[in-house]
């Protein structure tokens, strides 16, 4: 490594997501795309921003995004936060509320994003171990011993576990920390959990961030949001502005919003997962594969009698591609990103093709 690098940069292990391969004739399921597209509207209104326009700048405050976001989820536009993906809404959280002098606390099992973002701004932290059948237990999350609790971040649905937090269990932590951020990280919600955005007008200390990335099929776009009171999106909105004006370009604000705008088209979208997902544990179910239930695009499952990165291997002969993880507790499970109805059954025919 160069000497003319920072202490920093040597200490950094980058978060890496799932590899992209070239599509052709490979069914894809490790990185929870949603298989369908987006909204015919939101390429519409793509296709229609792709004009002399884009000779300006976008508006830095992305108020039209704001605006159909806050319509939505019954907010005000100034409790809503936007930003290029939900990983780039994540990062400017960690270093504006997130970064303090106790130790911020995330389960250990979740988005494997939150040490990478730990050791880039040199956050003090705590992991918590999910329990055994990989919830995650709130009285873990609750203040003990008179001590003062750090923010605290955790998935849910969780991943890659894909198991939900009841609503009712989030506002517990939520209710029981007031002295402290609790960010909710909402990426998978659309899939079967409840939101906590209704909690917002109720806790200053609650925030929640979504994307566009998975029940809105535009990963590409890189689109996400976070929601919360007035004065947390401000430090938002402050550390944005030092880092980069205009957080999204005018294709993506344009795409958004017409994708916000088009519920009907979401939900349906959402079902046919959902549906999609059903079929899927129970077909696995049938081979012998232990799954966990999961509320997200996604299952993880393992097989008692076969091992986790072997079974990975033989679906990339088969030209499926699903996700593995080398981690503790975890190795011998598969991240199984829902696909259509059709991927999902070749999935299964190649399943039993290995077992
Ligand atoms: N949070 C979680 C839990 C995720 O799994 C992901 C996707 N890898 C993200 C956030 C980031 O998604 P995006 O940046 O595409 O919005």
């Amino acid at each position: 490594m160069s000497r003319f690098w920072s202490a920093v940069v040597h200490g950094l292990t980058p978060y890496v997501p799932g590899e992209q391969p070239k599509l052709d004739n490979l069914v894809k399921l490790n990185t929870n795309e949603h298989p369908y597209g987006p909204s015919p509207k939101a390429l519409e209104a793509i296709r229609a921003a792709t004009g002399d326009s884009l000779r300006l700048y976008p508006d830095p405050n992305a108020d039209a995004l704001k605006a159909a976001l806050a319509q939505r989820h019954g907010l005000q536009p100034q409790q809503i936060f936007v930003g290029n993906g939900s990983d780039e809404v994540l990062a400017h959280a960690f270093m504006a509320l997130l970064k303090q002098d106790r130790p911020l606390r995330f389960p250990d099992i979740s988005y494997s994003f939150y040490p990478v973002y730990c050791g880039l701004y040199d956050i003090p932290h705590r992991t918590i171990p999910l329990a055994e059948d990989f919830s995650i237990r709130v009285e873990d999350y609750l203040p003990q011993d008179g001590e003062q609790p750090g923010a605290i971040i955790f998935p849910n649905p969780n991943a890659p576990t894909g198991r939900l937090l009841p609503l009712e269990a989030v506002e517990r932590i939520v209710a029981g920390n007031p002295d402290a951020v609790v960010l909710v990280d909402e990426a998978y919600v659309d899939f079967g959990g409840e939101s906590a955005i209704g909690l917002i007008d109720k806790y200053p200390n609650l925030l929640v961030v979504h994307t566009f990335s998975k029940s809105r099929s535009l990963a590409g776009l890189r689109v996400g949001f976070a929601a919360g009171h007035a004065d947390l999106i401000e430090a938002l909105e402050r550390v944005k502005n030092s880092f980069n004006s205009y957080p999204l370009d005018r294709l993506a604000i344009a795409g958004a919003v017409a994708s916000v705008e088009d519920e009907a088209f979401f939900q349906a979208s959402c079902r046919k997962v959902i549906a999609t997902r059903e079929k899927l544990i129970a077909d696995m179910r049938a081979l012998g594969f232990e799954v966990l239930p999961s509320a997200a695009n996604f299952i993880f499952a393992s097989h008692p009698q076969r091992d986790g990165a072997e079974l990975t291997a033989e679906l990339r002969k088969r030209a499926i591609i699903v996700r593995h993880f080398k981690a503790a507790r975890i190795d011998q499970f598969m991240r199984i990103t829902i696909g259509t109805d059709e991927q999902c059954d070749i999935l299964v025919e190649a399943l039993k093709d290995i077992l």
